[in-house]
């Protein structure tokens, strides 16, 4: 199966994608990315997505190389070049190569990539008995609301969980929950929905705002706020989320039960709401 890829406005094979050393994503991590699910050749919240793509552009004073409607039919036309119904979308955009400086160079050139990868969701297992997590402190610096391509402190956090068999690390920040490595974090304590706030500590999930809009569709109250980590550990259920995660309830943290040790019925409730939005909207565009 061939894989086609997007590179500074070519579409190609991605064997013969290739980017310059001096290009500052690879030199500083000087640029953002997006990561979008397609279902049924359907980019979900594709708008959604470009919108918080020009927000992280804007946060690294970097100008957006292509208006909304462009992005849309380039995405498309990938969608379209390659085979499964169901994708992954990534797409990046760096400050493109200069010679090796931290200031930003007087003149250059934006570097785009746009890949397609099968779209993995996870496997039935995880859904039906929920995942383990450990936590840490969050290391990250103040702007985690942009969706940086600089993943240091993300890729040591999550490879903690992934050493001791844990599926994501819950981060607090000065003992406040933020969220996961790759994901957001939601908690119920007596019926109700707890989320942290979209603040410059967490990135503003796309999954997110769709659990907050189901919980309203459900009738579910929700309480958004800042949340400390005895309350969390504390919770009824926990849950992690993410466009390719979609929703998976956390059982143990630390190595302690949460709740009963069972995925809850909020969460239940919630994974079902989920699985027909996808199935009723998402896949049908
Ligand atoms: N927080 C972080 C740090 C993430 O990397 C991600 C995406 N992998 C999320 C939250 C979830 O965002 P989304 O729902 O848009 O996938």
């Amino acid at each position: 199966m061939q894989q086609t890829v997007f590179l500074n406005g070519r579409f190609l094979p991605i064997e013969e994608a290739y980017v310059p050393v001096l290009d500052r994503g690879f030199i500083f991590g000087d640029g953002v990315y997006e990561v979008i699910p397609v279902y049924s050749r359907h980019a979900f919240q594709l708008r959604e997505h470009l919108i918080r793509l020009t927000q992280s552009l804007e946060g690294l004073r970097l100008e957006n190389p292509y208006t909304v409607d462009q992005w849309q039919t380039l995405v498309l036309e990938l969608i379209e070049k390659n085979s499964p119904d169901d994708q992954s979308i990534y797409l990046q955009v760096t400050r493109g190569p200069a010679p090796r400086d931290h200031a930003f160079p007087k003149h250059a050139v934006p570097t785009v990539f746009i890949m397609s990868n099968p779209l993995l969701t996870p496997p039935e297992s995880q859904v039906k008995h929920g995942v383990s997590a450990i936590s840490a402190n969050d290391i990250r610096w103040d702007r985690c609301d942009i969706k940086a391509i600089a993943l240091l402190p993300n890729v040591l956090l999550r490879q903690m969980a992934v050493d001791v068999g844990a599926v994501e690390t819950i981060l607090f920040r000065d003992g406040i929950l933020t969220e996961g490595a790759a994901s957001n974090i939601f908690a119920v304590d007596q019926g109700v929905l707890l989320a942290p706030p979209k603040d410059r500590h967490m990135l503003p999930g796309i999954t997110y705002d769709l659990i907050l809009e189901l919980a309203e569709q459900l009738g579910i109250p929700v309480n958004i706020g800042y949340f400390e980590e005895t309350r969390i550990r504390a919770a009824d259920e926990l849950w992690i989320t993410s466009s390719t995660k979609e929703i998976l309830a956390i059982v143990s943290l630390d190595q302690q039960p949460i709740g009963d040790g069972q995925p809850g019925p909020v969460f239940h409730q919630m994974y079902q709401a989920y699985q027909d939005y996808k199935n009723r909207v998402m896949r049908h565009g």
